[in-house]
């Protein structure tokens, strides 16, 4: 199998695993509050030529399947609109009425 076949399978397994595969959820509030770094354009990385970078292998070794990155980015966008509030409130500080 060449590498092109090889990472087309392994996006496909990656696609079809479901929640029941186990990521701690300690492991996912890691995640969520450090964020992730995706590989860049140029980085070379030739999964994310083949895949895209939402599938790609950095995303692929981060989560068991694509759910739960699926999960994380909600849970990401919730956290970053959480920490806006926070910082909001803390800068312009509460309503006194
Ligand atoms: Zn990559």
């Amino acid at each position: 199998m060449n590498r092109i076949e090889e990472e087309k399978r392994e996006v496909e397994i990656w696609q079809r695993t479901d929640l029941k595969r186990e990521m701690s959820s300690e492991d996912m509030q890691k995640i969520v509050k450090s964020g992730i770094t995706r590989c860049s354009k140029d980085s070379g990385c030739l999964s994310r030529k083949i895949s895209g970078e939402d599938a790609c292998l950095c995303i692929r070794s981060l989560f068991p399947s694509e759910e739960h990155y699926g999960l994380y980015l909600e849970m990401r966008g919730w956290y970053l609109t959480q920490l806006a509030e926070k910082v909001a409130i803390a800068t312009i500080g509460e309503k006194d009425d």
